[in-house]
């Protein structure tokens, strides 16, 4: 039998779940994208039925978890300074925990992690979490234990995940598994395999779940969610040997999303991430159609020349994505658009940095992630591309991208001056205790006076006043998503 603790922290309660009976305690922590946190908590519930509950302290742990990222060489770095964090508490304070390491850096270095970190006693790749009972047993048995198998159909569809430090309002659902396409600067195919998608009844069925414990959002997540395609299971790029009937009956992203909106009403949705090579126009008039699906799109576009796209083999140029754009302001007006931009591939000139910011400026984004292109090993850009871009150039377009952003920001933010906004409140603010926060369908962030709403409230929010990435104003009462 599970309990929910309420941990206040914020104004707002944290839900743990805890199994009566089980001793056992696992510190897990998770960096990098959404998929990580969400793989987590398959980890965390995989760990409940072994014996385990959560804790939030190291020094307690009979086993720590952390879910790794690859992206970038900073990533790495972070984790490598964890793992000697946990050296430290294992030879001050607790000798008898174990330490695994789970997630895109363990799948890339595989046992050269054991070699060249003695803390490490487990590796497990991201589609090896079923085998961590196994592995666990070898670990208590004093051997070193590693999985990273890629899978051709795990999507943990089967796993019920244990929400870790929920506000008990919003949770992440995956959808896919895994990514077909190759950039060259990017790991994650090979640190996460071949795409495919879950069956759509255990992701409505989570969402119900979610539903039924008083979730009020759900983001629907993916490397590459506009590639989602259910078929009855197995890899995307086999959907051609599929059967006739197979293919008649398939489930593609906007189908889903649908089947979602109209199937909960009453709960928000969101979506992450995208990508403009595969993104249908169907999902547009889906978003249009629906109210409880958000006016937002994250879409990457990591470069505005068409020279330096192609060189990332990014399956789309320049003119290409702004018509997707164009599409995207004409069927749902007012609707954000969020950035990952990258500077500095190798051979970027100043003439494809232009590109890059003139782009922007086309597209006004609302908000983005910027970086300066990390060489990963491995990837077709490590093997095949000298990093030829001189790092003061790189750290000088990188600013310039992000003070363009900033001024993108101000603007964008500014045109709900005035208006009626939809908001659903999430937590305290972080500047105020009498103010409660939340965001609104265009996923910009709203503060308001608390007066007698709480916590999952859909409230109308009259905008007064906003910073470049948040608005401020008054409640003006419940919104038409209110259930009462
Ligand atoms: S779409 Fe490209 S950048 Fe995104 S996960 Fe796939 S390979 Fe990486």
């Amino acid at each position: 039998m599970e309990k929910e603790i309420d941990e206040k922290r914020q104004g707002t309660s944290l839900v743990l779940q805890e199994k009566e009976g089980n001793t056992k305690k696992l510190f897990i922590e998770s960096y990098g994208c959404a998929m990580n946190f969400s793989d987590s908590e398959i980890v965390a519930s995989i760990l409940t039925e072994q014996g385990y509950n959560t804790t939030q302290k190291l020094e307690e742990a009979d086993l720590v978890l952390v879910n790794t990222c690859s992206i970038r060489d900073k990533a790495e770095q972070t984790v490598r300074k964890r793992l000697e964090k946990y050296n430290a508490v294992k030879r001050s304070i607790n000798p008898g925990m174990k330490v695994g390491v789970l997630g895109c850096m363990a799948e890339r270095l595989k046992s050269q992690f054991l070699e060249e970190e003695k803390i490490v006693d487990m590796v497990v790749g991201p589609d090896a979490y079923k085998d961590l009972p196994n592995l666990l047993k070898e670990v208590e048995e004093g051997r070193d234990a590693i999985n990273v198998i890629l899978s051709k159909d795990e999507t943990y569809g089967d796993i019920s995940p244990v929400r870790l430090q929920s506000n008990g309002i919003n949770a992440f659902v995956s959808i896919t598994r895994g990514c077909d396409n190759m950039c060259t600067f990017c790991v994650v195919p090979f640190t996460r395999g071949r795409e495919r998608s879950r069956e759509p009844q255990s992701i409505i069925e989570e969402i119900q779940d979610l539903w039924n414990r008083g979730f009020k959002e759900v983001c629907l997540l993916g490397q590459n969610v506009d590639s989602y395609l259910w078929y009855g299971g197995g890899l995307k790029k086999d959907f051609d040997k599929a059967s006739e009937i197979q293919k008649a009956t398939a489930v593609d992203f906007s189908q889903l999303l649908e089947m979602c909106a109209v199937q909960f009403p009453k709960m928000r949705f969101r979506f992450s991430t995208s990508n403009p090579q595969d993104m249908h126009e169907e999902v547009l008039h889906v978003i249009a159609k629906y109210h409880n699906v958000c006016n937002y799109i994250h879409l990457p576009v990591q470069s505005g020349s068409t020279r330096i796209l192609k060189e990332m083999n990014r399956q789309h140029t320049r003119e290409e994505y702004m018509e997707l754009v164009d599409k995207i302001k004409r069927i749902i007006p007012g609707c954000s658009i969020s950035q990952d931009i990258i500077t500095g591939f190798p051979t970027e000139t100043e003439e494809d940095h232009q590109d890059t910011l003139s782009l922007m400026e086309y597209v006004e984004y609302d908000f983005g992630y910027m970086f300066a292109y990390s060489e990963r090993p491995g990837t077709l850009a490590a093997r095949k591309m000298e990093d030829d871009v001189p790092e003061a150039d790189k750290m000088r377009r990188l600013q310039e991208i992000v003070d363009l952003q900033q001024k993108l920001s101000a603007q964008r933010t500014a045109r709900f001056l005035n208006q009626t906004v939809e908001v659903l409140i999430e937590k305290e603010s972080k500047k105020s205790d009498a103010h409660w926060s939340g965001r609104n369908s265009e996923n910009v962030v709203t503060v308001f006076p608390k007066e007698n709403y709480k916590p999952g409230d859909f409230v109308l929010v009259k905008v007064t006043d906003c910073t470049t990435a948040t608005l401020i104003g008054e409640a003006v009462g419940y919104s038409e998503m209110q259930v009462n």
